[in-house]
């Protein structure tokens, strides 16, 4: 295991700058996801990382050693990538244990590391089977299993679970986590899927053309979000966001309801007439009114959408559609106004014009 360090990277294609003034230091064990939008260069500062792109500036460290220019198997790392190539002709153990047959570790040695990784990932059963044998589920945990023997400082993980089934995907992640737990390796993994880098992550690093928007704690991006971006990226349905306007003491959404300014931002008491954006999570908004001088908007449903344990309900606020996560029973029909409230304390304000965070 070891720390990862990512120090100015750069990453050009042509004129195109990728990857710009990158900073990034990863903990000894730490687990970090990286998620931002497609194109803003996920993959690519992933297989910099790897030594399977060359840098255009910058430094990347692997505990003490400078790897910026060594190969990618001088590094010290595994790869897990979405399509997991095995050998068809090979055997799961054989397919495991390749890589330390190539460095010629000894056939005892390679058994015990096999086995110990096969038993990690529950395929112990399954180590005599070729590829063709496994469902879609076990040929993925036996590329893992391939990564793992290795025993690498650090682990990449490029959507490693995107071409599962939704429930296969629910158990590997669950897999992972687990192994994490009891091993600690240094992990870094892309995905697009929300609740892995929710659930995986000790930090979520959100990534926005190049740069790094915000680095924080799943809890942090989630619920302290540095701008409308990271806001409107991090939770599904994304935040709902409204113009307003800072009034006396109050906030004035634009066409809608004014409300007392939240203590979150008493700050803002002499800023009459700042532009704001005014965000609420989906599942903020609820029927009864805990406090009378909390924020309360009048909302008609125009599209309900069942989820099972969870309703979606779309409605208008003030000319504007705004999206609702409410329990199934409590969701007003397709047609009825509603009033809906929301604590003081689930009001996020961003500044209109730089969409950073007020709070
Ligand atoms: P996705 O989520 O879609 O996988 P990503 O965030 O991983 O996206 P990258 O694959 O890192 O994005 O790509 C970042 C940008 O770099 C994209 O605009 C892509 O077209 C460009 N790019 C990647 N590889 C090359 C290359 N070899 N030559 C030129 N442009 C490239």
């Amino acid at each position: 295991m070891a720390q990862v360090e990512v120090v100015r990277l750069a990453k050009s294609f042509g004129a195109v700058d990728i990857i710009r003034d990158l900073d990034l230091r990863i903990a000894n064990g730490e687990f970090v996801v990286l998620v931002g939008p497609s194109g803003c260069g996920k993959t690519t500062l992933l297989r910099m990382i790897a030594g399977l792109e060359a840098t255009t500036a910058g430094e990347i460290r692997i505990g003490e050693r400078d790897v910026t220019h060594l190969s990618p198997r001088n590094r010290d790392i595994a790869m897990v990538f979405q399509s997991y190539a095995l050998y068809p002709h090979m055997t799961a153990a054989e397919n495991m244990g390749f890589s330390l047959k190539l460095a010629k570790v000894p056939q005892p040695q390679i058994n015990d590391q096999v086995n110990r990784a096969a038993k990690m990932l529950h395929i112990d059963h399954l180590l005599s089977r070729k590829p063709r044998e496994l469902s879609g589920g076990q040929r993925q945990r036996v590329a893992m299993g391939r990564a793992m023997v290795r025993q690498p400082a650090v682990y990449l993980f490029d959507e490693p679970l995107s071409n599962l089934d939704a429930q296969l995907r629910t158990s590997m992640r669950a897999e992972i986590k687990r192994m994490h737990l009891e091993e600690k390796q240094t992990v870094i993994y892309v995905t697009h899927d929300q609740i892995e880098a929710m659930t995986l992550a000790d930090r979520i690093v959100a990534m926005r053309a190049g740069r790094i928007e915000q680095i924080g704690s799943p809890d942090d991006l989630y619920n302290r979000p540095a701008t409308t971006f990271v806001a409107k990226f991090i939770g599904s349905p994304a935040m709902n966001l409204l113009p307003a306007t800072v009034g006396d003491g109050v906030i004035i959404v634009t066409g809608g309801p004014s409300f007392p300014l939240p203590p979150a931002f008493a700050h803002l008491k002499d800023e009459s007439g700042r532009k704001v954006l005014l965000g609420v999570r989906p599942e903020a908004f609820h029927l009864e009114a805990r406090r009378s001088d909390w924020p309360s908007f009048t909302i008609t449903a125009s599209l309900i959408e069942p989820c099972g344990a969870e309703v979606y309900v779309i409605g208008d606020l003030a000319g504007r559609d705004v999206t609702l996560r409410l329990q199934p029973g409590t969701a007003p029909e397709r047609g009825q106004t509603r009033s809906f409230h929301v604590d003081a304390g689930a009001v996020h304000l961003f500044d209109a014009e730089t969409e950073r965070s007020l709070r």
